[in-house]
């Protein structure tokens, strides 16, 4: 009998017990069980996974994520997603640390945030200036109609509040991130074509937001919702705050997502030193010079 997720196994032949594999793979995942599955190297493990998983995914409404902690299994799995592209048309994306993406040089986690933030004030601020602006542009009009007394007050208190503005916004500008504020005036149709036209590295992405003036991160965040499958690290699922933010983005939760843990005996060690708390020397010390002698 011809098994439905087949149109998304890209090969001519399978391996041995691959189809074994697939069929027991799809009936856990129908029955929402947990799949452990264990294979040597070049048995075809990730395709045997990711068939069932994207046809039931589509079935379903959910989204597929297929993580690792290898980097060359990320390349792999690009490589598998682009040959089942060529045999049924998927949305994938494939995300990378923030900083690895970001194409200003040097910056760190932090002052992206700072600079986050203040691009998305300085949108709001944009919109109150260009409110005020039409203030005064329709005071303007009424005094050339009529002649009231408050009238010149009022067209001067509200040019030394568009003065003040302005300059607040010239220091706004300086502190937020152009290529977000681009990306956030724009409507993005070009990249999301892009983008979903193929299978994208987070490298190539990161040229286009380039050559675009824009933020390649930033971009692939608003169109997670439409992916039917997003390869990413392991930290992207085992950080309980990256976690619900890349649930976030996707606009789905937990039980939306089937998720595919590569390599997965070093799950518990990622998954300790995710939950861990770093202390640094210099942070100890600190606290032993405020315990009273
Ligand atoms: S380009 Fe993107 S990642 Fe880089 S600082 Fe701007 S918002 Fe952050």
């Amino acid at each position: 009998m011809k098994k439905d997720y087949l149109r998304y196994f890209p090969k001519s032949s399978y391996y041995p017990n691959q189809f074994e594999a697939m069929d027991a793979i799809h009936e856990a995942l129908l029955k929402k069980q947990v799949v452990l599955f264990e294979g040597a190297c070049g048995t075809g493990k990730t395709l045997s996974a990711l068939a069932p998983a994207l046809h039931i995914a589509k079935t379903e409404k959910k989204t597929v994520v297929i993580a690792t902690n290898v980097h060359q299994q990320m390349a792999q799995f690009i490589e598998e997603a682009r040959e089942i592209k060529k045999q049924t048309d998927i949305k994938v994306i494939v995300l990378k640390g923030k900083m690895l993406m970001c194409p200003k040089p040097d910056m760190d986690y932090d002052t992206c945030s700072l600079l986050r933030d203040n691009t998305y004030k300085l949108i709001e601020q944009e919109k109150d200036i260009w409110q005020l602006k039409n203030e005064i542009k329709s005071v303007k009009d009424k005094m050339k109609r009529v002649r009231e007394p408050g009238l010149i007050e009022l067209q001067r208190e509200l040019s030394l509040e568009f003065d003040k503005e302005e300059r607040h916004l010239h220091e706004q500008r300086k502190n937020s991130c152009d290529m977000l504020l681009q990306l956030l005036k724009g409507d993005n149709e070009e990249f999301r074509t892009w983008l979903f036209s193929g299978v994208r590295t987070p490298e190539e992405v990161a040229e286009w937001a380039m050559e675009h003036n824009s933020c390649g991160y930033e971009l692939l965040k608003r169109f997670m919702k439409e992916a039917d499958l997003l390869i990413c690290n392991y930290h992207h699922f085992l950080d309980e705050e990256i976690r619900t933010n890349v649930i976030g983005w996707m606009d789905k939760s937990l039980q939306d997502i089937i998720a595919i843990f590569d390599e997965a005996h070093n799950i518990e060690s990622a998954a300790r030193s995710h939950s861990s708390m770093k202390l640094s020397e210099f942070t100890i010390n600190r606290a032993l010079d405020e315990v009273p002698a």
